[in-house]
């Protein structure tokens, strides 16, 4: 069934829809992290003094004893069997923002020819997955087939179950056998090892004596759509390339602002609770959830963790959001834009550091300015976020995330710091040499006797802002919705490092010159400020204002899209901080670059051939049909009217000319292949199939405005966005 006949029943079947009938929720206390080999299961199950060492392992990063595996490979084993499970999987994070897994099953057979079960310490420490099929950016030769995954005892054990059967997942890096990462994993506990070394340095020399391991915490609102899955089904571009390449705008959009906060659909709900009561037994703190700016957009927000649990449980929530989705009927949507004129969805990245003994670092309290070590560190933050925003952005560069940034939505590509207007005055104060004072946030009194009189927080929010400050945290809104969080918090922490080793060495110096303790930290807040604070910002970050004097007056970058920004991960002073803080080694780095550039110019090739396919084989003839009709009519037309008919003929010929006339330049410019280089390829891909790709849509479009709706080929943005 294609055209308007497959709309109409899609759209009927939708709406002949049997709801599920509403079950009520189990008490959360009976859900909660029920699937999860939480550390309370293993205090159950383990011998005291090896729950003491893993405990230990898990929250002070201690080196893990590997004698020990066994008894806890059978005490995980022995509750995966209790649960049902009869495989178990290393589960790891491959360069390409997927989740990997590798099942093996618990059986061994015996010399007898009958079975056990069997999981030994060894599996459960290291694994070995054929990594030749992953993307290694040139690391090695596909004959070099060796990878390992290794258990990662700080993101707890947990069983994914599905209608086929458990299966006992644990958390693992994946690395080459020559020991190089090849996965998010890896890199991400290394970065936060830095940033905590680093973090120490500054937090002894601030006098403390007692500092617990400070670790980065990660809280992740994610943003979706959901279509219904009749529609997807009949739209080539979702279903491949997760975003329409066509589509005419409704004739309402978002324009009303009546879907933000709105009462949540009922089918949604549904599908909502769904997902949390997955989630909930995964041990996932899912907290708020709420309809997003666009029609048929949703928000999920778990509470935060330490991002490494968090990003583990990232990538989980991305695949509870897909897989129960299809149950509903529905398909989840997590690219950047799946439709033109809407918002698009991102992921905001809140992000914090603090340890069990000082807290969270980044919490200025109520008086900021006598707060030191806030200052200092959220002055670490600013100076790694001017020195390094061009690596931030690379950090978030895909070929769909180009959709948001630089393309006049949320947020901008320039990266600035939004910090609200009391730091933004402990700050100006700074820069002249003397704290005196924090502005008072002061109070919210509506004079109205019924509602009662409360705090307000000391800044306003900035929803332009790619990294924002609010009020014990920065969010980095910059960061695509089906990214993993890994790369940016690996950024964060990274940068963080160097600029808390800067500090620490800015202090070290003063005070061994005979400076003070406050002097020294006055001093170097106020180089800080003097030297990075143009990347300070409190305005509005869409303006064209703003462009023009973040590059002009500022010298901030403005990298618009990924092809201009993922070259920054081959500078010699990027390539410098990710080595000498032992996050990358260069080879790893290089092969990053390797690869994003590569599934950048994939994704738009991709989508280049199926604009060309979908243009030939269902736009193409459903308005040639139409033209024939329109013929047809004016020669059973006597005169009366012919003219109109001619005019429309003329008209709609034209735009279907146009339309093949792109397609055809299109399909020449896919066939393009010699290049010097892949940034020249990049380049290619955003400088000139893109346009083509734009052009042969602008006519398409043109055209779904034009002929009969019932020769349209495919779901309209109306029907997708809007029935539900
Ligand atoms: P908003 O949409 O207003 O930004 P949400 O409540 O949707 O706020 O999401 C805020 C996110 O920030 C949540 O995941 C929350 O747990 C997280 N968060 C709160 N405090 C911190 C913190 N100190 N460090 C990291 N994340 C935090
Ligand atoms: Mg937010």
């Amino acid at each position: 069934m294609t055209g308007n006949a497959a709309r109409l029943h899609a759209v009927q079947n939708i709406t002949n829809r049997q709801p599920s009938p509403p079950k009520a929720p189990e008490p959360l206390c009976s859900l909660w992290a029920s699937d999860v080999f939480t550390l309370s299961k293993m205090k159950e199950s383990l011998p005291k003094e090896v729950f003491k060492s893993v405990k230990k392992t898990i929250e002070t990063s201690a080196e893990l004893d590997v004698s020990i595996a066994d008894v806890v490979a059978l005490a995980m084993k022995d509750w995966a069997l209790s649960k049902g499970a009869l495989y178990y999987a290393h589960v790891f994070y491959p360069l390409t923002n997927a989740t990997a897994e590798k099942h093996d099953g618990f059986i061994s057979v015996q010399s007898d020819g009958s079975v056990i079960s069997e999981f030994s310490g060894k599996v459960l420490v290291q694994g070995e997955p054929d990594g030749s099929s992953f993307p290694n950016g040139g690391i090695r030769s596909t004959f070099e087939a060796r990878g390992y995954t290794a258990w990662d005892v700080s993101s707890p054990a947990y069983i994914m179950a599905t209608d086929n059967g458990a299966t006992l997942c644990i958390p693992t890096v994946f690395i080459s056998w020559t020991g190089e990462a090849l996965d998010k994993k890896t890199p991400l506990l290394r970065a936060n090892a830095a940033m905590n070394k680093a973090a120490q340095r500054v937090l002894s020399l601030m006098g403390n004596t007692d500092i617990a391991p400070v670790n980065s915490s990660c809280g992740a609102e994610q943003e979706y759509f959901l279509v219904d899955t009749h529609f997807v089904n009949s739209r080539p571009d979702l279903l491949l390339a997760g975003r329409t390449l066509f589509g005419a705008p409704a004739a309402k959009g978002q324009q009303f602002d009546d879907h933000y906060f709105g009462a949540i659909p009922e089918r949604i709900q549904v599908y909502m609770q769904d997902v949390e009561e997955q989630l909930y037994r995964l041990g996932i703190p899912a907290k708020t959830r709420h309809n997003e700016v666009a029609p048929g957009q949703f928000e999920i927000a778990p509470f935060f963790e330490s991002a490494n649990v968090a990003t583990d449980h990232q990538q989980l929530l991305m695949t509870v959001l897909k897989n129960t989705a299809k149950r509903h009927g529905l398909v989840c949507l997590l690219h950047e834009k799946p439709f033109k004129g809407i918002n698009g969805s991102g992921k905001h990245v809140n992000w914090s550091v603090g340890n069990a003994t000082q807290g969270n670092l980044l919490d200025p309290g109520s008086t900021p300015h006598s707060n030191t070590q806030f200052l200092l560190f959220c002055g670490a933050v600013i100076r790694g976020v001017h020195k390094y925003g061009p690596l931030l952005r690379a950090a978030v560069a895909t070929a769909s995330n180009d959709h948001r940034l630089g393309a006049n939505e949320a947020p901008p590509a320039i990266m600035s710091v939004y910090l609200g207007s009391q730091l933004d005055n402990v700050f100006e104060q700074i820069k002249d040499g003397k704290i005196t004072g924090s502005l008072n946030a002061g109070v919210m009194n509506l004079g109205i006797n019924t509602i009662p009189v409360f705090n307000k927080d000391a800044g306003d929010r900035n929803r332009t802002s790619p990294f924002a400050f609010t009020g014990n945290r920065f969010e980095f809104r910059a960061v695509g919705s089906g990214q993993s969080v890994a790369g940016p918090l690996v950024t964060m922490n990274t940068i963080l490092a160097d600029s808390l080793n800067w500090v620490a060495d800015t202090l070290e110096g003063l005070l061994s010159s005979g400076s003070d303790l406050d002097t020294a930290i006055l001093k170097t807040l106020k180089e800080i400020i003097d030297q990075h604070g143009a990347v300070v910002f409190g305005g509005n970050g869409y303006s064209t204002e703003w462009h023009k004097m973040a590059v002009e007056e500022r010298g901030l970058a403005n990298l618009k899209t990924a092809a201009d920004a993922l070259p920054v991960l081959k500078e010699p002073h990027i390539e410098a901080l990710f080595d000498k803080l032992g996050v990358l080694s260069p080879v790893e780095l290089a092969s990053r670059f390797e690869i994003y550039a590569e599934q950048y110019i994939l994704a738009i090739e991709v989508e280049a051939k199926l604009v060309v396919s979908m243009a030939k084989t269902g736009i193409y003839p459903g308005a040639l049909k139409y033209l024939s009709d329109i013929s047809a009519t004016i020669s059973s037309l006597k005169s009366n009217g012919t003219e109109l008919c001619n005019k429309r003929l003329v008209e709609i010929s034209t735009l279907v000319n146009s339309m093949m006339e792109a397609v055809d330049k299109l399909s020449a410019a896919i066939g393009q292949h010699d290049f010097a280089s892949v940034e020249e390829h990049m380049q290619f891909c955003a400088k000139t199939i893109r346009p083509i790709m734009d052009d042969v849509r602008k006519f398409a479009d043109l055209l779904e405005g034009e002929i009969a709706d019932e020769l349209w080929p495919y779901p309209t943005y109306q029907e997708m966005l809007f029935v539900k």
